[in-house]
């Protein structure tokens, strides 16, 4: 959700904190806002983007501090008052935050009797007056946070500035990510690694409880609950800046579809043993012996991520002898869960900052259960809470709308498969066959990204059409479901997946000219099931899109060509035709496709 970047050095704060803030932009769009301090103090907001506040700052500016904030409002409409920075009513206390203070209510009834005046609707402005509060009473201005942070529940990562101690930025974090980083007599703190690399690549991951006290001659951490000092270790991170550039791609959505091959080759470097009879996974192999009665496996995580759960349980049931679950992580939570050491859980999250994911996670975890991660952000908070798992190394990945990050989570679940089936019944052979075709489909998918023009003609002839229906069983059904994910996400047109063989239970009802259907068939164990449901449709005028290597003789109204695979396979070949189509679908409306309406990317707010 939102992004937040604070600045204190030698080079020039606003310019920092701005590039920090676009790199950010990702998670939070709709305002933002920064405060810097130099030869005076200068606070813009403004509703809309950063190139937006950009604009804001014709003259030249010599500031060494600020703080900068993106939005993704959940209190408060989008408005250039509910942009951040908030302050205090003197205007000394700055504060940026991410999250939610879910008891903002009863701490501003209080506050306002105490005739404190507020200048927006959101739930963060308390804690700037919360703080001014404290100080009016005497204490200074690290005792008023420190008991602030006492006082405030929910999530948040903060920074903070006060004009009267101009040299400082204090920062605290309770469940959404926070990084500082550490460069010669400047630091940087953000949301994410990414603002980090414009200065540094030496960092420290702030935990939750965790407050850090940062000047320009250094930095102390400590703990908010007992006022303890914390020694923390820092972390270099090898973050290519490069590699978060559009690299003359239109839109990093379609950069980064275009990256789903090298994305699979990154996930399987080195984790195929040489002969091919099975995997390498560091993660697994060190909680091996946790795993010896093991019974059930359930996966969780959100949105796309999701997805790739549901697709890991179908593959998963198909060569392992446990239970296996897939569960969206915002329900798993919330449910009455007999967790134990015989329970593995695995959590799918792009970011590993999903706050749905990581407090399934963390219920499971309390309650006994051994945990695992498939992430590709390196370091994040789930990375860190997991008792062991695996990096994606899909690379970053900017496009609010998930593309490869998906892809190499399947290969990782394909990855893991093999690697416990190996030590249940699976042959080597059999491992083998698989590791092969594996290795073959990033050369399968160029073939795919090859053909565009076909999909760019198809999206032309379907532009008009305002409802579509994705339609696949068993290994294609996690792939309908996000074909019509992605179109809905960034085309705001109605899509919806079903199981094929569900449709006649009901959703066929609405079936009629006006309604294109993508079949996704490919010649796997389902294919004849499928295509019987594909004539159910046709049989009532639908228009149908058959995305397959293997064409029935009657006539079908649109076909989308595929190489064979296997079974298991299948998905990471049928899923990139539909990535390129809801992309150039929404590129002829000319929609804003790296930053939908309404979504941001790694929701840190439940
Ligand atoms: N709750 C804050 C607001 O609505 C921050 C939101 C967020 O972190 O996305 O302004």
């Amino acid at each position: 959700m939102c992004g937040i970047v604070g600045y204190l050095g030698k080079r020039n704060a606003l310019e920092i904190i701005l590039k920090g803030l676009e790199k950010l932009e990702y998670r939070g769009y709709d305002s933002c806002g920064i405060v810097v301090y130099g030869e005076k103090l200068i606070l813009k907001k403004t509703v809309g983007m950063v190139k937006d506040l950009k604009e804001l700052f014709k003259e030249k500016i010599k500031a060494d501090i600020g703080i900068g904030h993106t939005r993704w409002a959940t209190h408060g409409g989008v408005t250039e008052f509910n942009a951040h920075p908030h302050f205090d009513c003197q205007k000394n206390i700055f504060i940026v935050h991410n999250g939610i203070i879910e008891n903002y209510q009863e701490l501003k009834k209080i506050l306002v009797n105490k005739g404190h005046l507020f200048n927006s609707e959101t739930d963060s402005e308390v804690i700037a007056h919360l703080i001014e509060d404290f100080i009016n009473q005497g204490d200074n201005f690290e005792a008023s946070v420190h008991k602030t942070l006492n006082l405030i529940q929910g999530t948040f990562a903060l920074l903070i500035f006060n004009k009267n101690e101009p040299n400082k930025i204090i920062a605290a974090r309770f469940s959404s990510p926070l990084v500082l980083g550490i460069g010669k007599n400047e630091f940087i703190l953000a949301s994410d690694p990414l603002p980090i690399s414009l200065i540094t690549d030496r960092m420290i991951f702030l935990d939750d409880s965790e407050m850090a006290i940062v000047n320009k001659e250094g930095y102390e951490i400590k703990s908010y609950v007992n006022n303890l000092k914390i020694d923390k270790k820092t972390v270099g991170l090898d973050l290519k800046v490069k590699t978060t550039e559009k690299e003359g791609f239109k839109h990093y959505m379609i950069k980064e579809i275009f990256e789903e091959p090298i994305a699979i080759e990154n996930t399987l470097r080195g984790r195929i043993l040489k002969d091919k009879t099975g995997t390498k996974i560091r993660g697994l192999e060190e909680i091996y012996h946790k795993l010896k009665n093991l019974k059930r496996i359930i996966l969780t995580g959100c949105g796309t991520a999701y997805y790739a759960c549901l697709y890991g349980k179908y593959l998963f049931e198909e060569f392992l002898p446990y239970i296996i679950e897939a569960e969206i992580a915002s329900e798993l939570r919330y449910r009455k869960i007999n967790y134990d050491q015989e329970t593995l859980v695995i959590a799918i999250s792009q970011s590993g900052e999903t706050i749905d994911t990581l407090e399934a996670l963390k219920e499971a975890k309390n309650k006994g259960a051994i945990t695992f991660g498939i992430i590709n952000v390196p370091g994040s908070t789930i990375a860190r809470t997991v008792d062991a798992g695996m990096y994606t190394y899909a690379g970053p990945e900017m496009a609010v709308a998930s593309t490869k990050a998906l892809i190499s989570q399947i290969t990782a679940l394909i990855l893991i498969m093999i690697y416990l089936a190996r030590k249940n019944l699976m042959k080597p052979e059999e491992a083998k066959n698989i590791l092969e075709e594996l290795e073959k489909i990033p050369d399968k998918i160029r073939y795919i990204l090859g053909q565009e023009s076909l999909i760019i003609d198809l999206a032309k002839n379907l532009i008009n059409y305002k409802n579509f229906y994705f339609l696949g069983r068993k290994f294609s059904l996690p792939v309908a479901l996000e074909g019509a994910l992605k179109l809905k996400e960034i085309s705001y047109v109605h899509s919806e997946a079903y199981p094929a063989g569900e449709m006649k239970h009901g959703p066929i009802a609405l079936i009629d000219e006006n309604f294109p259907v993508f079949v996704i068939a490919p010649n796997d164990s389902l294919y004849q099931k499928t295509i019987s449901n594909l004539e159910e449709i046709r049989a009532r005028k639908g228009k149908v899109i058959l995305i397959s290597d293997k064409f029935p003789e009657n006539k079908i109204d649109y076909l989308i060509s595929i190489p064979s695979s296997l079974e298991i396979l299948y998905p990471l070949l049928t899923i990139p035709s539909l990535h390129l189509f809801a992309y150039y679908f929404a590129n002829l409306l000319d929609l804003s496709i790296d930053r939908p309406r309404n979504l941001a990317k790694s929701v840190t707010v439940e």
